[in-house]
């Protein structure tokens, strides 16, 4: 992911289309180059994505008549060489998409950052028995798959059940994460002498004979 420092350099630095004059829009490059396969040498270019830039506008015909398929061409040039050049698109959202947003990388250099400090902070976290850390590590979506597992051991090792909930209440995990947080759920259960009451799935002491929750007998 691009820094922020390097996301407002970017955003800082002004050329313009030499066929329409539009200011070009910097956008991360795609992770793989069209052709060579060697890279583009850096992680953000310059493009026009002004849909009335003439040789835009002329390029449909153009690429169907010589390749008979849809395509056109945006201007494009890169942020440390003087000149640029016609880069072939599929279609007119080609690379809207991946326009820099100085607002969204920094909130999402935030959330690294914060991602990091909670994972830096695990170890301390468990003899403080704190779960915020873990909690909002685990919690995160966007969060580092293995970061994400290894807040499970945590959570098991503070062994508090307050965090059950936010826990089973997890949406969307890969395979990996629902064996992790199953895991994590019925240890934790395991070690509150605790379980769910197999008719209304509420968490019962494990020698309840009738769940308090339904009042169905609990075998
Ligand atoms: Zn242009
Ligand atoms: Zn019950």
């Amino acid at each position: 992911m691009i820094s922020a420092d390097d996301c407002m350099r970017y955003c800082s630095m002004e050329f313009f289309c030499p066929h329409c004059e539009t200011k070009l829009s910097p956008c991360e490059v795609p992770p793989f180059h069209i052709g060579d396969g060697l890279g583009w040498g850096t992680e953000v270019f310059f493009v026009c994505l002004n849909d009335e830039c003439p040789p835009f506008m002329r390029g449909w015909e153009h690429i169907e008549e010589q390749f008979g398929h849809v395509g056109s061409y945006r201007y494009m040039r890169l942020p440390n060489e003087n000149k640029g050049e016609m880069m072939m698109v599929g279609n007119k959202m080609a690379f809207t998409g991946s326009v820099l947003d100085p607002e969204v990388i920094l909130a999402a250099n935030a959330r690294h950052t914060q991602e990091r400090e909670w994972v830096a902070g695990f170890e301390q976290s468990i003899a403080a028995k704190d779960t915020t850390p873990a909690l909002g590590v685990l919690t995160d979506k966007r969060a580092n798959k293995d970061h994400r597992k290894k807040a499970c051991d945590v959570l098991l090792k503070i062994n508090d059940m307050a965090c059950f909930d936010a826990v089973n209440n997890l949406t969307d995990l890969n395979p990996e994460l629902e064996n992790a947080t199953n895991i994590l759920m019925t240890e934790l259960l395991k070690k509150n002498f605790l379980r769910e009451c197999p008719d209304c799935a509420e968490i019962i002491k494990l020698k309840a004979s009738v769940c308090k929750h339904c009042k169905k007998k609990a075998e």
